[in-house]
């Protein structure tokens, strides 16, 4: 009998994948993140996956914004080095201060804020053409390929998607039921060679070689604008230092969860919010 390609994802499978530090490392040892998020009235999305990011571990960030976003990131996120976008309220992957070829990068998130505009679709097209390492695909990135779906193929193997179901729903099919979002799930991460993270209460972290990984971390008060944000730079954070991506995924959304959980520890449930999230992130 085949066994069963369903995992359960608890406090001790996490504690198990987290790396320790090295006594003997410094910043270079964690890798350095390239965050492509925001659009003009959308800063908010790229200050909180910036600052997931940094609270992940990731040893440097650099955050492309358009430029409106300049100074609010500046002094929202100290920590983070911005490269503004040529344009002033999307994205087009230009920027006057920085131009390092975004291959170069340890890895790349793209999508919390972006919105669809078509220079960011060119954007977008053009990274993928030049990325090789696995990368985070979120939000309106994730759009932009259910309506360009050549684009699926052109993805980096092992990349992360974190669609939420209307996402999800969009680059697939509308399902009946449960078991058929599953098998939709399952066949969509092993066609693509991708991981998909199917957000939701439970997440399903599917891998390319068909397993799902349930999660048993997070509350209804992460139900809140800019959650999903948070996720995306968790994830960003543990692909840059290394992880291996079916682990950073399975990692990430746990931790994500237990920072929800601990926010609405604090908070309550409905007070909680994404940045309640971000500085409840803990990796011990
Ligand atoms: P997004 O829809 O992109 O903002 O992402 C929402 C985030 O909150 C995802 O990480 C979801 O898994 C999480 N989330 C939302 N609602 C719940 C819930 N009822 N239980 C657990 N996690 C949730
Ligand atoms: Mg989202």
């Amino acid at each position: 009998l085949a066994p069963t390609p369903y995992y359960f994802t608890q406090a001790r499978d996490a504690r198990l994948l987290l790396h320790k530090r090295d006594r003997f490392s410094n910043k270079g040892s964690f890798g350095h993140a390239l965050l492509f998020v925001g659009s003009y009235g959308k800063i908010g999305a790229a200050v909180l996956s910036a600052r997931a990011c940094l609270r992940s571990g990731v040893g440097l960030l650099t955050v492309q914004v358009p430029g409106c976003g300049y100074t609010v990131l500046q002094t929202a996120v100290p920590e983070a080095m911005c490269r503004p976008d040529k344009n002033q309220r999307v994205l087009t992957g230009q920027s006057e201060v920085e131009s390092s070829d975004p291959a170069e990068y340890a890895t790349v998130g793209i999508g919390p804020g972006i919105g669809k505009a078509p220079e960011t679709l060119v954007m977008f097209r053009e990274l993928l053409r030049t990325l090789t390492k696995p990368i985070v695909v979120d939000a309106d990135a994730l759009n932009l390929l259910s309506e360009n779906r050549n684009l699926l193929d052109r993805l980096p193997r092992n990349s992360i998607l974190t669609p939420h179901p209307k996402e999800f729903e969009r680059l697939t099919e509308k399902w009946d039921n449960d078991y058929q979002k599953l098998t939709i799930l399952r066949e969509f991460a092993k066609k693509y060679k991708v991981i998909v993270v199917l957000k939701g209460a439970y997440s399903a972290v599917a891998t390319p070689d068909g397993d799902i990984h349930f999660n048993s971390t997070g509350n209804p008060g992460l139900s809140t604008g800019g959650t999903g944000d948070v996720l995306t730079g968790v994830l960003t954070a543990l692909l840059a230092q290394g992880y291996d991506p079916i682990e950073a995924a399975v990692l990430g959304v746990f931790s994500h969860g237990l920072a929800g959980d601990r926010a609405a520890e604090q908070r309550g449930p409905i007070g909680m919010t994404a940045s309640d999230v971000v500085d409840s992130l803990r990796w011990d």
